[in-house]
């Protein structure tokens, strides 16, 4: 079966999924408080879910991150990651992996790694509870702690995400550093994005460049670029004094564009061919049409040969341009 590469040559061999568009969080920089959700009917089954990620491993795909909203509130979300562990044991899918808060780690974490997940994104902005509770609205840092000890407890690899916020965790870059360092997590900074209708004036106030987060580190210590890279708009450099690798990801002030590997489908069956750009193409309704799969692979095929080049997110001039208006939690992060 021919895989998939679009019109730039770039073979796409990730898929992110969100499976849920809801969250038992309410991060300040993700979503509004009061939050419309979607209806239920209009998010894919668990067995939709199932049909497309397997129709996407067949035609190429190797790596599958399960995202969200909150990919762990999802009801039943253990039967969908046992079902794609097949794909794991016959060796068309590399990696199963999820991005998540860690609010629901500490139940899930044992049977994440028996389904033959490895490693797991947990965001975490701050290591301090108040400002926790602040940044998440509803969320609680101990809830977190446990989630990630109970990971790490169940031999998952823990990378994480914290992004860069000026004014909130900017005086924390060392604290959260070090505290990966000692615990032996990965660090990735994430530039925040202005997605959403969040407002201009606040988004600009909380953009904190990480070429000047890593002009603070490189205060401290000895940074090397490494060559390494993901397909994606992470770039990593190891700390020499510790050995500790960090990733910044900078959407916002990189062209990372001519690497990438990656789509994104909605919770609701929506195909993103670029994280950055409004054209989707839906695949809920070729998956509704026909228990066959012919309609939902032409409609695979089509979007693919749509994926732009590049993306127009630029923050100059004061003005967000580019911006486009779905929510993280609706595309998925
Ligand atoms: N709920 C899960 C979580 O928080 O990890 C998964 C979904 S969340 C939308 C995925 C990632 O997107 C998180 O690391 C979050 O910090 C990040 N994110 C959300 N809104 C963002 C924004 N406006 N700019 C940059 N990153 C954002
Ligand atoms: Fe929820 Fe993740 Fe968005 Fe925070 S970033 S509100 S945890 S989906």
């Amino acid at each position: 079966m021919e895989t998939l590469i679009d019109p730039f040559a770039r073979a796409i061999s990730y898929l992110r999924v969100s499976v849920t568009d809801r969250c038992d969080f309410r991060c300040t920089y993700c979503m509004a408080e009061h939050m419309q959700f979607l209806p239920k009917k209009d998010l894919l089954t668990l067995e939709e879910l199932d049909r497309l990620c397997s129709r996407f491993i067949r035609l190429g795909v190797g790596k599958l991150r399960i995202t969200g909203g909150e990919p762990l509130v999802r009801k039943g979300i253990m039967t969908f990651f046992q079902a794609m562990s097949r794909h794991l044991e016959t060796g068309a899918l590399n990696e199963l992996t999820l991005t998540t808060n860690g609010s629901q780690l500490a139940r899930f974490a044992a049977d994440l790694a028996a389904v033959g997940v490895r490693r797991v994104n947990v965001s975490l902005d701050t290591l301090d509870p108040a400002k926790f509770a602040a940044i998440t609205r509803w969320g609680r840092l101990d809830q977190v702690m446990e989630g990630i000890r109970a990971a790490r407890a169940a031999g998952l690899r823990i990378k994480i995400n914290a992004v860069a916020l000026k004014g909130f965790n900017e005086d924390e870059l060392f604290t959260l550093t070090d505290w990966c360092a000692g615990e032996g997590h990965d660090l990735t900074f994430i530039e925040v994005m202005p997605m959403g209708e969040m407002g201009e004036e606040m988004r600009l106030d909380q953009y904190w460049p990480l070429k000047d987060l890593r002009a603070r580190l490189a205060e401290r210590f000895t940074l090397s670029d490494l060559a390494e890279r993901s397909g994606g708009p992470a770039r990593y450099v190891r700390i020499n004094e510790t050995g500790q690798k960090v990733g910044f990801i900078t959407p916002l002030s990189h062209n990372f564009c001519e690497s990438c590997n990656r789509v994104r489908v909605t919770c609701t069956g929506e195909l993103y061919m670029c994280l950055g750009q409004e054209d989707m193409a839906d695949l809920r309704a070729p998956l509704r049409a026909s228990a066959d799969d012919a309609p939902l692979e032409q409609a695979i095929r089509a979007a693919i040969a749509r994926k732009p080049k590049g993306h127009d997110f630029d923050y100059s001039r004061q003005a967000v341009r580019g911006q486009v208006s779905r929510h993280m939690s609706h595309t998925g992060g």
